[in-house]
């Protein structure tokens, strides 16, 4: 604990951190020494963690990168952390994140982007670390945590894991309990870790997940050993490579990548098989439907009264006003309008309704390609390797919205989808595989993600 405090200073320049906790680290950090003595050591006895901004720690400033939240301090305790601590790991801090988790890029935080620790060769320009874990994706690679939790709505684990070298795995919707954590998306957003490898990945979930009465959309079913998965045999796993993926304008350096992949899985006795998810290419438009339609409901809630910042108006109304513009980033308020506009009368069905419709088609894509035989899908985790701070945040949103558009499919069928680090890029970025798997069946993505890392 006191090596990873040490060292998270000299790394500020990357501003992966929002905040840190040194002394109540060190007096957890105490606590597990005594439980190691008196030999009731947990699974992650005396590992030090980051936690992304958007879980609740109780008694610590908890923001989701926004401004609105000003210095709200949860007197609660989201239960994934809560059961990440009594596992025994030690909480280091609060990572940043894109405000609300809107974003792949880490940039649209209140607290300023936090920098990608990877350079292009020869290059000094900084590089986003991805989005919206792009502070957990950084923290991990940089080694100042030793691993973090993140959050993934549509991607947010598995692309800043791509970006930075690293390992995030989405779990199955309903596998961890979302309580506590400061909604994006509620039928989307999934709760994962960040680590340096599975295998770090698998203990990490395993202490993450799990039923929670709190959370009725947890659920209650037991949750495997991980760990006794990494390594397991992959012979006779028929893998799955959608055709549909296979975009136009997917650089040659990607393609060749998820060939590599492939190659890797069947050297190691894997059967790897073409596949068709037909309705891959409305996955994207369909799930910025959904997920503003959802933001715009859950955000209601910030209106200077109950938390947060306020800005003082005349009246009531004026108050709402001035507070949520003062409070929310462009981007939020963007995706409210956007949102509040496919729930609004006429265009419900039109928008709303029609987006519903093609997650259930999507869903069933996956259902049939599981039905015939299929174990997992391979695909690339992003369409390219960490772009330049500034560089897709401009004027057109749509831009970084393409960063999508492999990640957010899994989440409109609820799949579980881990990203692994598969190489490098010509200009020596790292480069993320990903694959997805059926429901509740994580335990297989461990096993097939160690043959790929
Ligand atoms: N980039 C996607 C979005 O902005 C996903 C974000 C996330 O998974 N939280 O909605």
């Amino acid at each position: 604990t006191r090596a990873y405090l040490d060292a998270i200073e000299p790394a500020g320049d990357l501003n992966a951190y929002v905040l840190t906790t040194p002394e109540k680290a060190l007096e957890m950090a105490a606590a597990s020494d005594a439980r190691i003595a008196k030999g009731e050591a947990g699974p992650l006895e005396g590992v030090p963690l980051g936690i992304k901004d958007n879980y609740a720690v109780e008694g610590v400033r908890t923001t989701a990168g926004s401004k609105i939240l000003g210095n709200f301090i949860p007197p609660y305790e989201s239960t994934v952390t809560g059961n990440l601590w009594r596992a025994g790991a030690v909480f280091l801090g609060k990572l940043n994140q894109d405000e609300f988790a809107m974003g792949s890029s880490t940039e649209s935080s209140a607290f300023g982007p936090t920098v990608n620790p990877w350079r292009r060769n020869g290059s000094s320009q900084p590089l986003v670390p991805g989005g919206s874990s792009g502070g957990s994706a950084a923290a991990v690679a940089a080694h100042i945590c030793a691993g973090a939790a993140g959050t993934d709505t549509g991607g947010s684990i598995r692309q800043p894991a791509a970006f930075t070298g690293t390992v995030g795995i989405k779990p199955t919707y309903g596998r961890c309990s979302r309580w506590g954590i400061i909604a994006y998306a509620s039928s989307l957003d999934q709760a994962g870790p960040i680590a340096r490898s599975v295998n770090d990945a698998a203990l990490l979930l395993r202490a993450m997940a799990g039923h929670d009465p709190k959370d009725s959309t947890s659920a209650n079913l037991p949750v495997p050993d991980y760990e006794a998965h990494c390594g397991a045999s992959v012979r006779g796993k028929r893998i799955g490579i959608p055709k549909e993926y296979r975009v136009d304008g997917m650089s040659p350096e990607i393609a060749a990548l998820w060939d590599k992949g492939a190659d890797m899985l069947r050297d190691a006795g894997a059967e790897v098989v073409e596949i068709s998810l037909p309705h891959t290419k409305y996955a994207l438009p369909a799930y910025y439907i959904v997920a503003l339609a959802e933001a715009s409901s859950n955000l209601a809630r910030y209106d200077g009264v109950r938390y947060g910042e306020r800005v003082p108006g005349r009246d009531i109304v004026e108050l709402y006003e001035k507070t949520r513009a003062a409070g929310f980033g462009d981007e939020v308020r963007r995706r409210i309008m956007i949102g509040t506009y496919v729930l609004s009368a006429g265009y419900y069905d039109a928008y709303y309704l029609k987006a519903q419709k093609v997650r259930t088609l999507i869903k069933r894509d996956f259902e049939n390609a599981f039905a015939e035989g299929i174990d997992a899908v391979l695909a690339p985790a992003t369409p390219s390797s960490a772009f330049g701070i500034g560089e897709k945040s401009g004027a057109d949103p749509v831009e970084m919205y393409l960063q999508d558009v492999f990640t957010v499919t899994l989440n409109m069928a609820g799949l579980p989808g881990i990203s692994v680090p598969a190489g490098l890029s010509a200009e020596g970025l790292p480069l993320g595989l990903q694959l997805i798997g059926k429901p509740f069946a994580e335990q297989e993505l461990f096993a097939l993600g160690q043959v790929i890392e």
